[in-house]
């Protein structure tokens, strides 16, 4: 991860919590601080389907990784009394992975989002593409257990596999 990137985020992290912290929280802000439900991860069916995908949504992410004031706010309230934005930011940067995807969130790795669930903004936990929607109401309906998944990118096949309980057997099988 080049360290501009790192640099990037840290500069505009510093200036959300300073703004957080100087200016007076909305009546509802209280009501936007996501609860547990809202960070509960996926089903591990879901979570397999974005494991295939590699997570082409966090690549919108770029170096704001979709932070904002009720991000931080919700971390102020759940981490046990952080509220020095250094102490926030410190927090946020030890998460930031040393290798990440190009063109991707700076906390995109290759395993993954770097950072926990209740420390990341509500969209991050609560969005879902067309297909991950799509295969949930399928399973939901129906109690499918497997899928075979394909990642398209610009009008091609990028990858596929079959997932189910017991994991995801690419094919053609990946090198
Ligand atoms: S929500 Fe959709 S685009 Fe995002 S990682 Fe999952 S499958 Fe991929
Ligand atoms: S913070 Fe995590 S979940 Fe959100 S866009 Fe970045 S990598 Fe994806």
């Amino acid at each position: 991860m080049p360290a501009f990137r790192h640099r990037a985020h840290i500069n505009r992290l510093f200036d959300l919590c300073v703004s957080v912290t100087e200016e007076e929280p909305p009546p509802d802000a209280a009501d936007n601080v996501h609860d547990a439900a809202d960070i509960a991860s996926p089903s591990p069916l879901a979570s397999a389907i974005c494991a295939v995908c590699r997570g082409t949504c966090c690549h919108l992410g770029g170096e704001h990784a979709f932070l904002d004031p009720a991000a931080i706010r919700g971390f102020m309230a759940r981490s046990g009394g952080i509220v020095d934005p250094l102490e926030v930011v410190y927090a946020y940067a030890a998460r930031l992975p040393r290798w990440g995807v190009e063109e991707g969130c700076v906390y995109q790795a290759e395993t993954g989002c770097t950072l926990p669930r209740w420390m990341r903004a509500a969209i991050c936990n609560a969005y879902r593409c067309q297909g991950l929607r799509k295969a949930e109401a399928v399973i939901d309906e129906m109690g499918t257990g497997r899928f075979f998944v394909v990642v398209r990118k610009d009008n091609r096949i990028r990858r596929s596999a079959f997932v189910d309980g017991e994991g995801i057997r690419h094919y053609p099988a990946e090198p």
